[in-house]
């Protein structure tokens, strides 16, 4: 069968490219390997420009109502220093993200896949096979399906098969972070702005997103060499390491009900070489992972997703399926993470210095303003030139 957009993999990035072609008249085959509703080991913390982008399209506007609103990021030294800024307020951005369970909004976004006739879905078939017709049209294979399209998009995720099978592979950091998750029912919370909490706990880090105000999903990053160290028992380590924390809400957390199997992902921040090949784009994670240090995860996947379907929509208008448009698309999302990837890289080192991490922590939280237009930063809200001489001394000195 042949279709205009094959798309492997259904996430949030794979079903909003189908909803956005499938709305335009495309005829989109959607594959993913799992069946739904699936967990996918995330912080769950939607920024302020994946939020915008799923509200300007309504497809889960129910959804994303339901979901947690947090306004910013509280980081904490345990027995030292703290810092804590909101998202700014502007015009562009709302000036809050939105928590939920990955198995709820991944679902969401599916079930409105399902209304739209354009889109063929099968779940349960896992894509193995990747070839190009002598006329260069390409083709999939795996779980008993043979389907080729015009185009077909890789959206499965960091570790892409498409990728590796288009031979798009970037090279992987040496040292890799990997990370730990479950999720908590405790007692009620009254906290009148919720924010995103990051404890370090000596060499590791704890990121603890509000869900509700009696649940919170923890994510615990670690090196390749510390997970091998608590294989076979991430469950206890996960329970530990909130208890050795010190923090009071991590303590309580130690105690509570766990609501989900707590599980193990990695290695973060799988880079690609490139995002495009012949009638073929990569968007999402599988276009190359930031480490989820900074959060933007969601929100740049589904900013692939909508540069993706202009750029296939483009190619159909003009029956253009040349490479020159699909580079265009792979510089465009480069440029647009650009200077998110700075910021990702430099808070990364940071991590893997606590001694000055803490000093920055320290010095962020005598100046909220400073550390609210780093986080318009990580957002898109501002440019990285609005961080002015002044706020470079404020955040590395702390004067
Ligand atoms: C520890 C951690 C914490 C994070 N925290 C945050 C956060 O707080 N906020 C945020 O915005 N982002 C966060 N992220 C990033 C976010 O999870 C990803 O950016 C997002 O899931 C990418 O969506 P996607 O659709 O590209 O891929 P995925 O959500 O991974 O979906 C890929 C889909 O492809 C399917 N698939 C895979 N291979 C195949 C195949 N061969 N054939 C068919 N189907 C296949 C899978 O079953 C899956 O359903 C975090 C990531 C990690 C690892």
């Amino acid at each position: 069968m042949k279709y205009d957009v094959i798309i492997v993999g259904a996430g949030p990035a794979g079903s909003l490219l189908a909803l956005e072609l499938g709305l335009a008249g495309r005829h989109v085959l959607l594959l993913d390997g799992s069946k739904f509703p699936r967990e996918k080991v995330c912080g769950e913390g939607m920024m302020p420009q994946g939020v915008q982008i799923l509200q300007e399209r309504g497809f889960v506007s129910d959804s994303l109502e339901a979901g947690y609103r947090f306004f910013g990021i509280r980081y904490t030294v345990p027995g030292g220093p703290k810092a804590s800024a909101y998202f700014p307020s502007s015009d562009i951005l709302p000036n809050y993200g939105v928590a939920m369970r990955r198995v709820s909004l991944d679902q969401a976004l599916l079930e409105q896949c399902k209304k739209l006739p354009g889109i063929e879905l099968r779940l349960g078939v896992f894509v193995e096979a990747l070839s190009w017709s002598d006329k260069g049209i390409p083709r999939v294979s795996g779980g008993g399906v043979e389907a080729s399209g015009d185009f077909v998009v890789g959206a499965d995720g960091s570790g892409s098969v498409v990728r590796r099978l288009a031979n798009l592979e970037g090279v992987a950091p040496g040292k890799t972070r990997w990370a730990v998750r479950g999720h908590f029912s405790h007692a009620p919370r009254s906290i009148e702005r919720p924010q995103v909490e990051v404890i370090m706990v000596n060499d590791r880090e704890m990121y603890l997103t509000p869900l509700s105000s009696t649940s919170t999903g923890v994510i615990m990053t670690l090196g390749q060499d510390q997970l091998k160290g608590i294989q076979g028992r991430i469950t206890a380590a996960l329970l530990e390491t909130l208890k050795l924390s010190g923090d009071g809400f991590c303590m309580e957390l130690s105690r509570s009900e766990l609501i989900s199997r707590v599980q193990a992902t990695g290695p973060l921040g799988v880079p690609a070489k490139s995002s495009f090949g012949p009638r073929l784009l990569l968007v999402g994670d599988a276009a190359g992972a930031l480490d989820p240090i900074t959060g933007e995860g969601l929100s740049i996947s589904l900013k692939s997703s909508v540069l993706a379907a202009q750029t296939i929509h483009g190619a159909f208008e003009e029956s253009d399926f040349g490479l020159k448009r699909l580079r265009s698309y792979h510089k465009t999302r480069l440029k647009s993470i650009r200077e998110l990837s700075m910021l990702t890289s430099l808070v990364l080192w940071l991590s893997q210095h606590p001694q000055l991490a803490h000093r920055i922590i320290g010095n962020l939280g005598q100046q909220p303003a400073t550390f609210s237009k780093l986080l318009g930063i990580a957002a898109g809200t501002y440019g990285i030139r609005s961080l002015s001489p002044r706020d470079a001394c404020r955040i590395v000195l702390g004067i």
